[in-house]
């Protein structure tokens, strides 16, 4: 990854880097907050790899990604840079004194540092005092990467000594692009993309059989509901109860049922650009033609209700039979 790849998606914390870069300004210490899957952890090791590069300039900033040092960041093993996770429930004190310690004993490759601790919420206070000391020694050449989901939760004391860089979530769009960029087929990364916006599970996601599958029954079950050429309760039994067989899988079936009604309401107000299930657009249409704007809102007002009841605890089978009845309740109305 580049800064270009990086600014498609964080623009400003790109445009913010390049100019530091560019500059030879960079801060001491950097917080790369946001939530999970919004590319934190890539920046961190892209700013390492222009820090150390050596084939950059002040013209291009863009690591080469060929040199010893790019090639050393690239596979873990830079001696200057330092990756810090928590140790079971936090960042103790001997982590970070260790750390620095290290610094300044190792056998050094240049007076150049770069160290990046993730979920820097779980900084202990001693250890986040021992870290604040470091990064503000005038001499140090040091550079700090801070990363957490949860920015609220770090000292006040750390956040005012770091340039706050707020990565935002990537759009639908941007999640699927990718995930196809992954070789994940377009119907898949749309169902993926609606599911999560952390890139990294929707990967999971995609890549896993059961998912597949799940969309497969889902469409079926819609079909079936408002079509009503087989009996959906049925399937329900047969296939549908089997294959989501916890409040979590079910969770799941919801939303993509919910994300069905959802293209049959987009087809209803002619936005097809947003339709999720793009390669069931014919069913889609026809299912949009039987029914009634008000009617399509109603189901989804059904899907909602059903998922309240599965937080609720309520079993599995019931939730679905009642929905099931609440869904097909809606066609019988269709003009
Ligand atoms: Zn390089």
């Amino acid at each position: 990854m580049g800064f270009q790849d990086l600014s498609k998606q964080q623009k400003t914390v790109s445009r913010i880097l390049v100019n530091a870069l560019k500059r030879e300004q960079l801060a001491h210490a950097y917080l790369l907050e946001g939530p999970k899957g919004t590319g934190k952890r890539q920046a961190a090791s892209l700013l390492a790899q222009a820090y150390f590069c050596q084939n950059k300039d002040r013209e291009n900033i863009e690591p080469c990604q060929k040199c010893v040092n790019c090639r050393r960041i690239l596979s873990g093993n830079h001696p200057d840079l330092v990756w810090v996770k928590p140790d079971g429930q936090s960042i103790k004190k001997e982590q970070v004194s260790n750390l620095l310690k290290e610094f300044s004993y190792r056998g050094v490759e240049s007076i150049k540092k770069f160290f990046v601790i993730e979920e820097a919420d779980k900084l202990t206070t001693q250890a986040a005092n021992s870290l604040l000391k470091f990064i503000e020694e005038p001499y140090s050449q040091t550079i700090a990467i801070l990363i957490t989901e949860h920015a609220h939760q770090l000292l006040d004391t750390i956040v005012s000594r770091c340039q706050v860089l707020t990565f935002i979530p990537l759009s639908k769009e941007r999640i699927a692009e990718q995930l196809m960029g992954k070789g994940i087929s377009e119907p898949l990364a749309n169902l993926g993309a609606a599911l999560t916006n952390d890139i990294d599970e929707a990967a999971d996601y995609c890549g896993d059989e059961w998912f597949a599958k799940a969309r497969q029954l889902v469409i079926q079950l819609m079909e079936g509901i408002m079509g009503k050429s087989h009996s959906p309760l049925l399937m329900v039994y047969d296939q549908f109860l089997p294959h989501f067989d916890d409040i979590r899988k079910m969770d799941i079936a919801l939303d993509f049922i919910l994300y069905w009604l959802r293209d049959v309401l987009s087809i209803h107000l002619e936005n097809e650009k947003d339709i999720v299930y793009i390669d069931q657009i014919d069913l889609l249409k026809n299912q949009a033609l039987k029914s009634s704007m008000q009617q399509v809102t109603g189901r989804m007002t059904a899907v909602l209700a059903a998922k309240k009841r599965l937080g609720a605890n309520v079993n599995l089978q019931s939730v679905m039979e009642q929905l099931v009845l609440r869904l097909q309740g809606g066609s019988h109305h269709a003009v």
